[in-house]
């Protein structure tokens, strides 16, 4: 039904070239080039046959479209569009990202298996190891994922699964992929990587051993800030379980309407990525120099802790970078009130820059399943007393610049 003849020459094509042609071209019937919308919950179904029980049964990790909750042809557009960019067999496009996480873990892990995960990430996830994995009978033990000795001393007879985002979201530490994938593979585990900071232009978590990798859609991938999503990405094997087991049974499939959004967006991503790096990079650089500030967080910078390992292991360094700032959070606060280009909101990967704030009291003092030990680590490397994330845009950089200066003036 979906013509897929032009998927033939993706090996060889490039990010642009992907982000254009992957998962698009005509269908049969009127040959718009670009995809409609499937705004259908049910399809009509093939003969009695092996082609129904495939559809009925999920039995392919392509199979004939029966309902939507299970796929449907926009959302499969935009899995293969996803996993040509990243290299991946398969993916499964979720309503969230934190669809994507939490698929991946509760469809890979049952009651009685350990999972080493990382102890600072996207804070949904990070609360999901914390907070509620326990009451599915999963055992978490949560460590600084950078460090592979950590990683090593917290793997147990019955670890099932490493889990780690890198870059990670928000304190921009970078986890070697390559060598946390060893200790997986001595240890009998899945490698789960998060990478929606580098999107699949920058880094590619499966070329480097893991097993897994999600993307939380709603950020640069989309690019718009308009809609939500997010994809795991892995081997045929793995996928076609998890749509088979999690998709259907606990149903976070996104809307067709969204993907096609998403997929619209990806196009554009390769250009967007450009921008957003050059911005995040320009930025970091102005506030290197600043007096008010303290001190600033971004892989691209010579004094990033994991410079060495981001260069190597990425193929750019993001659209993301934080910095603290000589009066702490107080001066956050009265910086953000005062910025006219740049807004304060949550999110990330949106053509808008956004500013955020972490109070580090709030945002790690009072996580009860941190050590003291941890607070420590992540208070005097990474956030000191309020950290500020800027997501850079696709503004001017010379408007972002201004607004910023203008906003620490005294
Ligand atoms: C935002 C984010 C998520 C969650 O994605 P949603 O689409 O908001 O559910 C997961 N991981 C990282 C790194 C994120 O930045």
């Amino acid at each position: 039904m979906i013509e897929r003849g032009k998927m033939m020459d993706k090996e060889k094509w490039h990010y642009e070239t992907l982000a254009v042609h992957a998962g698009s071209g005509p269908e049969e019937g009127p040959a718009s080039l670009v995809r409609p919308v499937h705004m259908s919950a049910s399809f009509k179904l093939p003969e009695f046959g092996p082609e129904l029980f495939d559809a009925l049964l999920l039995e392919s990790d392509q199979p004939p479209h029966a309902y939507s909750r299970w796929s449907n042809p926009t959302l499969r557009s935009l899995e293969d569009k996803l996993a040509a960019l990243e290299g991946a067999e398969s993916a499964l496009v979720t309503s969230t990202g934190m669809a994507a996480v939490s698929s991946a873990i509760l469809g890979l892990l049952k009651a009685g298996d350990h999972l080493v995960a990382q102890d600072v990430c996207y804070i949904g996830s990070q609360e999901l190891f914390g907070e509620y994995l326990a009451q599915f009978g999963i055992s978490v033990t949560m460590v600084d994922t950078s460090s592979l000795k950590q990683v090593e001393n917290a793997l147990k007879d019955n670890t099932k699964m490493i889990y780690l985002e890198t870059p990670a979201n928000p304190i921009l530490r970078i986890a070697d992929i390559q060598g946390v994938a060893k200790l997986a593979k001595n240890a009998g585990a899945r490698l789960v990587v998060d990478s929606t900071y580098a999107t699949p232009l920058l880094q590619k978590p499966l070329a480097l051993g893991a097993d897994l990798g999600i993307h939380s859609l709603t950020k640069f991938i989309n690019g718009h800030g308009d809609t939500l999503g997010g994809v795991v990405l892995g081997s045929k094997e793995i996928i076609k379980d998890l749509r088979k087991s999690m998709l259907v049974h606990l149903g976070p499939a996104a809307s067709p309407f969204n993907a096609w959004l998403i997929a619209r967006g990806l196009v554009t991503l390769p250009l967007r990525m450009e921008k957003h790096c050059a911005n995040a990079l320009a930025l970091a650089e102005f506030l290197v120099s600043h007096p008010a500030v303290k001190r600033v967080f971004y892989p691209g910078l010579k004094s990033h802790p994991h410079h060495q390992l981001a260069t190597g292991q990425m193929s750019g360094f993001g659209g993301i970078l934080t910095f603290s700032l000589k009066d702490e959070l107080s001066a956050a606060i009265k910086m953000v009130q005062r910025l006219k280009v740049l807004t304060y909101a949550t999110s990330l990967g949106h053509p808008h820059s956004l500013v955020f704030y972490y109070p580090t009291d709030m945002y790690i003092d009072q996580a009860a399943y941190l050590s003291e030990i941890q607070k420590k680590e992540i208070r005097e490397n990474w956030m000191d007393e309020g950290l500020v994330r800027i997501s850079a845009g696709l503004e001017n950089i010379k408007d972002l610049i201004d607004d910023i200066d203008q906003a620490l003036a005294k």
